[in-house]
């Protein structure tokens, strides 16, 4: 997105002013230039409406670029989530048909598998040569927990710039770089956003703001969406081609006998990406002033350094963190912000939003545009059910 300058707030302001003379003209503002809003974004522009993205800092700057990626189909089968995940896990397969040749966002199907790694001398014996050569650390009670048929993954900052391209030049998408201020909202329906001061018109709103959510009174009103910091380093092994596309979910017992959950996925890119180390911290307004913790990103190292010698070593390039939106249920909030005309929110998406971004976009473009979701029914995610 970098490549193309946005168009600045007024020339946004007068494209909008003069959609609105068009006969049946649907602007529909979306706030918030991560995975969600981006999502939104594509889907409500295919099918029709003229829409407008706003982001106060840069485009996936935040949980949405930093993410590791990871798609299941069916890992949240049996909570309300179940079937939301199953249907974004499709249209993360026809998308990537749609848009990601050749490989612009590194859509593939992997293995994903479950191991316990342990620090501590002589625990584990080291398993040479098992799975695959590359996972050759101390590794205990290994077990296959995904197959290409129902895991896969993306790069998830080129999967939101892709489809942002996308949305943009195929289907007239307009860019705006500004912070929302507030809602501003007549008679009980919603006339636009304020940005720099400035009204920008809108027939409808949806606020995407991941865990910014609560900087607006009228969500913070009804709902709080908090912050979880997690870390997330990036490596560039010495040699790629030895690493194999195999997603890690591993138990991890530090020589001190404390036990982490980290996660590592190799991409197509060649680097491996490691997570984990999450902590419950304020949220700075500021998406560019989330600094990573240091003794948590030298725990990633070692993590790294224990699972794979091809890690050690290996050239460092992101060490980074970033917050996952989470609900006070757990589930995200998707759907019409009640007693408002026009307003709708997609936020709290926690641990899965890369993965639960299609179809989060696709049926909130059918409730805004057509009354009704058909893909998912969106009823567990409801907003109304905070009050
Ligand atoms: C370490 C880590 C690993 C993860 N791994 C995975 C994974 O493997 N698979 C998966 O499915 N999910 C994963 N997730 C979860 C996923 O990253 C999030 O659920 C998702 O990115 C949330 O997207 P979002 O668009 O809601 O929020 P964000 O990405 O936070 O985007 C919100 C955007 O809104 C903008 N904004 C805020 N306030 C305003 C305002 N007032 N005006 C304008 N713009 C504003 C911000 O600048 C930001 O760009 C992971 C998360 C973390 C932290």
């Amino acid at each position: 997105m970098a490549t193309t300058p946005a168009p600045s707030m007024h020339h946004l302001t007068r494209a909008m002013a003069s959609d609105a003379a068009g006969a049946g003209a649907r602007r529909i503002l979306v706030c918030g230039g991560g995975v969600i809003g981006i999502c939104t974004a594509f889907f409500l522009a295919k099918k029709g409406a003229s829409v407008g993205l706003v982001e106060k800092s840069a485009i996936a700057c935040a949980a949405s670029g930093k993410a590791g990626g990871f798609l299941a189909l069916d890992w949240c089968d049996g909570s309300p989530l179940g079937p939301l995940a199953r249907a974004s896990f499709r249209l993360h397969q026809t998308l990537a048909q749609e848009l990601d040749g050749p490989r612009a966002y590194g859509y593939r199907p992997l293995n994903a598998l479950s191991l316990t790694f342990s620090e501590q001398p002589n625990a584990y014996k080291v398993v040479a040569g098992g799975v695959s050569p590359w996972i050759d650390g101390p590794v205990r009670r290994l077990s296959t927990i995904g197959t290409p048929e129902t895991t896969a993954q993306v790069h998830p900052k080129l999967f939101s710039e892709t489809l942002l391209r996308a949305a943009r030049d195929r289907y007239g998408v307009e860019v705006v770089m500004g912070e929302v201020e507030s809602v501003e909202v007549e008679g009980g329906r919603v006339r636009g956003v304020l940005v720099g001061g400035e009204l920008l018109p809108a027939d409808a709103v949806v606020l995407a703001l991941g865990p910014w959510s609560n900087r607006l009174p009228l969500l913070s009103s009804i709902f709080r969406v908090s912050g979880v910091k997690a870390h997330s380093i990036v490596l560039e092994p010495h040699d790629p081609k030895a690493i194999t596309p195999h997603a890690l979910f591993l138990r991890y017992i530090t020589a001190q006998g404390v036990e982490i959950d980290p996660e590592v996925y190799p991409r197509p890119t060649g680097e491996v990406y490691v997570c984990g180390m999450s902590e419950t911290t304020e949220v700075p307004d500021d998406p560019q002033q989330i600094t990573p913790k240091e003794e948590s990103v030298a725990m990633l190292h070692r993590v790294a350094a224990t699972v794979s010698s091809h890690l050690r070593g290996a050239q460092v390039k992101e060490e980074q963190a970033c917050f996952l939106p989470c609900s006070e249920d757990g589930h995200p909030i998707i759907g019409r912000v009640p007693n408002v005309g026009g307003v709708y929110v997609a936020t709290a998406h926690s641990c899965w939003g890369i993965l639960n971004g299609p179809a989060t976009g696709a049926a909130l473009a059918e409730l805004i545009l057509e009354g009704r979701a058909s893909i998912v029914d969106l009823e567990p995610f409801n907003p109304g059910r905070f009050i």
